[in-house]
């Protein structure tokens, strides 16, 4: 069956639903409230001096990633969709420098084979070297302690925290110093409330199969590609939302940008759907009468749109919040400290130390692709910049104490800080002066609910949402965070005929 179809929202999941709809024959008209197409897959424009090869001053203008800047290669979805996009070639992997976990104790080497900060080796160097003697002990019981609790939690569906299991299983310190960096900085989650399968799918069943944590967590490694957990794109990841673009225009699809859909209703004599569309001051620009309607938005914004629609089984004034927000920070700076990469390609850090930063990736170090470009090579192959690096930190803890820095700062006070915690988390004293150029993206809705009533709420829309005729819910808070979940899961609402993992 075929018609017209509207998708609401051009993030990754919108432009991937659109994507497939005209494949299968829709008309399909696609509408994005902001300027920008992509989401949290598009890309900045960053002005840096610079200068010719005759060392006139001249600007350069650096195309940086807003939000992701990876995906997962667990699955073959991103990997599918890329190819049939004709970026397989542009596929790279970062630079195999490992990353480093910044706890109360310090900074440490984040363990190499780990899936979500848990340990899938518990003989290995780089265990030892980030556990006190008595944590790493605590930590090889798992090699040994009966699995039975753990097994009739999964026999009986229950749910199990990450904190509740890594605790158990390995001891505090493995939660504190490698897990806990990496559940907070990655997925924007307290250990003590969302649960492994939302972080580590697959892993409760390999960890009972296979008798421990450890061993469930090397199986699952085991079984995926060697090598690196995720991958880049040469240019950017908003290669990938741009080729998305270019693919709709060419196949017909009407792609706006800057109109909001405000409302939803349906339309009794078509079985069909009215969009009230309005412009970014909220003046109704018009209507559109489609067969099917696809909502890529966040969950807080889709509860706004359906519940007025539900007949009373959505409470308007129930829906799930709209999340935490993020800011993230980019600073290009001038550091020799930091050719060494002394943090390879980035580090995560846990609750209670004194930096603000959530995350601090950097970038140059791991991307051979972008360090070139900001190195600016001459024809002979000589760099202009050859010390100057892009480093990111993003802010805003999920449930960040009031005060904490996060998307509601201001520009000034996020710049500052981020070079005192650039500069804490690398070990490299850095000062403003060393900084040539710096821009803040702010995140507002990017953190969807992993657990507690706003999750609710979340799951019984989409619940609600499978019995409506012409209407299907797409994205991260329906699918999970990051680009792996969400391609697959809109591969699985459309059917896609790429293999979806
Ligand atoms: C800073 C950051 C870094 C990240 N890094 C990575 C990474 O390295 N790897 C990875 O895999 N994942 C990463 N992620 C997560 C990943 O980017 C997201 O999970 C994914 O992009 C979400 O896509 P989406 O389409 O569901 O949502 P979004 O990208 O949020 O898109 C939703 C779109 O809907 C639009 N919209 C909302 N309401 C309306 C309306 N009423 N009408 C019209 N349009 C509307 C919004 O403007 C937005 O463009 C990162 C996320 C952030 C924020």
């Amino acid at each position: 069956m075929s018609g017209t179809a509207l998708v609401v929202g051009g993030g990754i999941a919108g432009l991937v639903a659109a994507h497939r709809l005209c494949a299968a024959g829709w008309e399909v008209t696609l509408a994005e409230a902001t300027s920008v197409l992509g989401g949290a897959v598009s890309a900045r424009f960053l002005d840096v001096p610079s200068h010719g090869e005759t060392g006139a001053p001249e600007s350069q203008t650096l195309e940086l990633d807003a939000g992701a800047e990876s995906f997962a290669v667990r699955g073959t979805a991103v990997r599918a969709l890329l190819e049939e996009l004709g970026l397989g070639g542009k596929v790279v992997a970062p630079e195999p420098l490992g990353s480093w976990l910044h706890g109360p104790a310090g900074p440490v080497p984040a363990p190499r084979l780990g899936l979500a900060g848990i340990p899938g080796d518990l003989e290995a160097e780089d265990l030892a070297a980030a556990l006190s003697g008595p944590g790493l002990a605590r930590a090889r019981e798992d090699a040994v302690a009966p699995m039975d609790r753990w097994a009739d939690a999964l026999a009986a569906g229950e749910p199990v925290t990450v904190a509740a299991i890594v605790a158990d299983r390995l001891g505090e310190e493995v939660l504190e110093r490698l897990v806990a960096p990496v559940v907070a900085g990655v997925h924007s989650a307290d250990p003590a409330v969302v649960e492994l399968e939302r972080v580590a799918p697959g892993l409760l069943a390999s960890a009972v199969e296979h008798g421990g944590l450890a061993a469930g967590v090397a199986a699952l490694r085991g079984s995926s590609t060697p090598g690196s957990l995720v991958a880049g794109v040469d240019g950017g990841m908003s290669r990938v939302t741009g080729r998305l673009v270019d693919a709709l225009r060419e196949a017909g699809a009407t792609v706006l940008r800057g109109v909001r859909v405000a409302a939803l209703s349906r339309v009794p004599a078509t079985g069909g759907w009215w969009a009230q569309i309005s412009d970014r001051d909220d003046e109704v620009v018009r209507g559109l009468d489609v067969d099917r309607v696809v909502l890529a938005v966040d969950g807080a914004t889709a509860w706004d749109l359906l519940a007025p629609l539900s007949g009373g089984d959505l409470d308007p004034d129930a829906g799930p919040a709209l999340g935490d927000g993020v800011a993230l920070t980019t600073l290009v700076v001038e550091a020799p400290g930091l050719d060494a990469a002394p943090r390879g390609t980035g580090v995560l850090v846990g609750a209670g130390t004194d930096v603000a930063a959530k995350a601090l990736t950097h970038a140059t170090a791991k991307w051979a692709w972008l360090r070139e470009v900001v190195a600016r090579p001459d024809h002979d192959g000589v760099a202009r910049h050859p010390h100057r690096h892009v480093v990111r930190l993003s802010y805003g803890r999920s449930g960040a104490e009031p005060g904490g820095l996060g998307h509601r700062s201001t520009d000034e006070e996020l710049l500052a800080r981020a070079v005192v915690d650039a500069a804490a988390l690398t070990g490299v004293p850095l000062s403003e002066q060393d900084v040539v150029a710096r821009a803040v993206v702010r995140w507002r809705p990017s953190i969807p609910p992993q657990a507690g009533p706003d999750r609710e709420a979340a799951d019984a829309l989409i619940a609600w949402s499978r019995g409506q005729a012409g209407l299907d819910l797409v994205g991260s808070w329906v699918h999970g965070t990051g680009l792996a979940a969400v391609v697959a899961g809109v591969d699985r609402a459309f059917d896609a005929p790429t293999p979806a993992g």
